[in-house]
């Protein structure tokens, strides 16, 4: 007997079916002996409807009342699904990310959890329910305002919530069988993978595999706690994120090279065009866009054509800061003395990540010569100690991630499963 922590995501309690078919997998695991805390997502696409709904009564919904109605979609999923568990004769009590002590900070839309004081799940479970939590949610220290972690926050919800109660796995189900080689939805030889070290997942995570939140693999990290990603909707063994593959695995097989290949299409490319090129210059764009608070992720600079003393900066960030980004630099355009702004979203960032990267050689040259071969055009480079990036057209990404995929041996023999879910 022990303590399991269950994420179940939007896709596996999408309707009143599947919300049943849920609470009789908890009810199982209860019944074989454990404690069970449930965090839930929002049915389906419901969040991604709430946005919808909140974008056609205000252009620009102030963020307060957004995180506010964001955690609606998660309130309905929690109440139905402790209804369900109640009728198969255990009980089941459903409660807010406030309600289960997730303490936040202020930052509606993106707030990160400072405390967990998780005394009302403790009291619950002592008692012998089934506590279910709203995922993604949390309650903010200074101001007691309601907030959000961000899309896909529910992750971040478990993996807090397991670490607080001591858990000793945080069960993640979703609508794949686990962690793969690559997005499933867009390369179906993906190859699922038993293992995975936190350090690739989060490169991973981070390059867009949504998959698994970027926090909750950092939070887990931290704790050291393995997560295990698995499918709802089937009872396969899926993939487990730890620290050391060998250790978990209990022998000393070798980490593969490469751990996979992730896509972003969440990204756009903005241009600085005609930047006098002179010292403070980068400088003043980058403080400018840091102010309106953008996240940039690749950065590159032309060399300067001589004949005008001028340069183009280019670099990307989330395409929901593209509009932000633009306006700051509008801002200082007659400071910096730059010519024009272009900005493009039309673009994707495929990501090869491999801690094996760090002792083989040539990984580089095989990466570029899968893209080449495949007529893939590369826009922008990056790179890290355990990843490849470029960017590319949207029209190109499933192309690319096909051909790295391939390139790299890692091809599965058969289709992988997607059991459900919009892949929105
Ligand atoms: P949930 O609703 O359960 O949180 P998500 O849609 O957030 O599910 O995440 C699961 C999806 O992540 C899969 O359906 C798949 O399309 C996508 N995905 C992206 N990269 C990977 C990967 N490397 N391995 C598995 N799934 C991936
Ligand atoms: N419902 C939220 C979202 O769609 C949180 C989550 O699913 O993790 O982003
Ligand atoms: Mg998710």
């Amino acid at each position: 007997m022990g303590l399991v922590v269950q994420k179940y995501g939007g896709s596996s309690v999408a309707d009143a079916a599947s919300v049943k078919r849920v609470a009789a997998r908890i009810v199982e695991t209860k019944r074989a002996g454990h404690d069970v805390v449930v965090i839930v997502s929002a049915m389906g696409d419901t969040t991604d409807d709430l946005i919808a709904l909140a974008e056609q009564v205000s252009p620009n919904p102030a963020a307060r009342e957004l995180d506010m109605l964001l955690t609606a979609g998660e309130r309905i999923s929690m109440a139905v699904l402790a209804m369900a568990i109640h009728d198969l004769g255990i009980e089941a009590r459903s409660y807010t990310g406030s309600q289960a002590g997730l303490i936040t900070d202020s930052a509606h839309g993106r707030a990160r959890i400072i405390d967990v004081t998780p005394g009302r799940i403790q009291a619950a479970i002592a008692d012998g329910a089934v506590p279910i939590v709203a995922g993604f949610q949390g309650v903010a220290q200074d101001t007691k305002d309601i907030t959000t972690l961000g899309r896909g926050g529910s992750d971040t919800t478990a993996v807090a919530l397991a670490a607080a109660l001591g858990a000793d796995v945080c069960e993640i189900y979703t609508d794949v069988d686990g962690i793969f080689t690559a997005d499933p939805r867009i390369a179906p030889k993906a190859r699922q993978v038993p293992y995975i070290t936190y350090e690739e997942m989060l490169e991973l995570a981070a390059n867009g595999a949504k998959v698994l939140h970027l926090r909750c693999v950092e939070y887990a990290r931290r704790f050291d706690l393995p997560i295990h990603v698995r499918s709802s909707f089937s009872s396969k063994t899926g993939t487990f994120v730890v620290s050391d593959i060998s250790r978990a695995q209990g022998d000393a097989v070798e980490q593969p090279i490469i751990a996979g290949v992730a896509h972003d299409m969440g990204d756009a490319k903005i241009t600085v065009v005609g930047v006098p090129d002179k010292p403070g210059m980068a400088a003043g764009i980058f403080r400018a866009v840091a102010d309106a608070e953008v996240n940039l992720d690749m950065i590159v600079q032309n060399v300067s054509a001589a004949a005008t003393g001028r340069t183009d900066v280019t670099f990307t960030c989330p395409q929901a800061d593209g509009q932000k980004a633009l306006a700051a630099l509008e801002k200082v355009k007659h400071e910096i003395e730059f010519e024009d702004l272009r900005y493009d979203d039309d673009i994707a960032k495929v990501s090869l990540v491999g801690a094996g990267m760090r002792s083989h050689p040539g990984v580089s040259a095989t990466f570029f010569r899968a893209l080449s071969d495949a007529g893939v055009n590369v826009e922008m480079i990056s790179t890290s100690e355990i990843r490849i990036s470029v960017v590319t057209r949207t029209e190109s990404a499933a192309t690319a991630v096909q051909a790295v995929h391939t390139a790299f041996g890692l091809d599965a023999d058969g289709e992988a499963v997607i059991y459900g879910g919009t892949g929105r």
